[in-house]
């Protein structure tokens, strides 16, 4: 498949777009160094079953999985990984909830700008279930319940998990180290953890 060729300068204009919207790094890398696991996506539904499996059209099993991900890959030449920082606290506070949001309004956005300046395959991936960020207050996913278009589509996209994107891998491309500290270990207020979500060029 042709890969449609990007500028250093429309490469630029995206990344500023992604620190312009509030994240604290975005890097850019060569699509084809985006590892994605059969194993990793089987998580969602394995021994320990996800309590979003199923919930919303952007999580397993309605969204395409590793198989078509990796026929998006050969079509695409860059990607950009997009990262918010947050301290420890606030990752597994109530606070997180708005830092999740603001990483599927990030990679949205840039999504739709990449669409605008001609890569009209472009795909964004976020983290965390869009039912629990975008409709808690609703009973069901209308895109799965009611075959209906989703409520907030400008905003909520798709999580890497059940695509089996090695997230850790996807970091360590980025050039990002990638300390994550459990939250078995809140006394550690201060220590910095992160959120890390994916524009797929094409
Ligand atoms: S309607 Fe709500 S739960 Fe369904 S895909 Fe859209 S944001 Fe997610």
């Amino acid at each position: 498949m042709a890969n449609k060729l990007i500028s250093k300068q429309q490469l630029e204009l995206l990344t500023q777009e992604v620190k312009r919207l509030g994240a604290n790094a975005s890097a850019i890398i060569s699509s084809k160094e985006i590892q994605v696991k059969d194993n990793l996506a089987a998580l969602c539904n394995g021994e320990y079953t996800c309590p979003n499996y199923g919930l919303a059209a952007s999580c397993p099993p309605n969204v395409e999985g590793p198989v078509e991900f990796r026929k998006w890959q050969e079509g695409s030449e860059y990607s950009i990984a997009v990262k918010i920082e947050l301290p420890t606290s606030v990752m597994f506070s109530d606070e997180r909830k708005g830092v999740m949001q603001l990483l599927h309004q990030i990679v949205a956005a840039v999504e739709q700008k990449a669409i605008e300046i001609g890569f009209r395959k472009s795909k964004a991936f976020a983290g965390g279930s869009c039912k629990e960020l975008f409709c808690d207050d609703q009973e069901k996913c209308c895109v799965v319940a009611e075959n209906k278009p989703c409520r907030h589509i400008e905003f909520a996209r798709p999580s890497m998990s059940g695509f089996g994107i090695d997230v850790i891998q996807l970091m360590k491309s980025s050039g990002w180290s990638t300390p994550k500290v459990q939250n078995t270990n809140l006394s550690n207020e201060d220590a910095i953890s992160w959120v890390a979500g994916l524009i797929m060029l094409a």
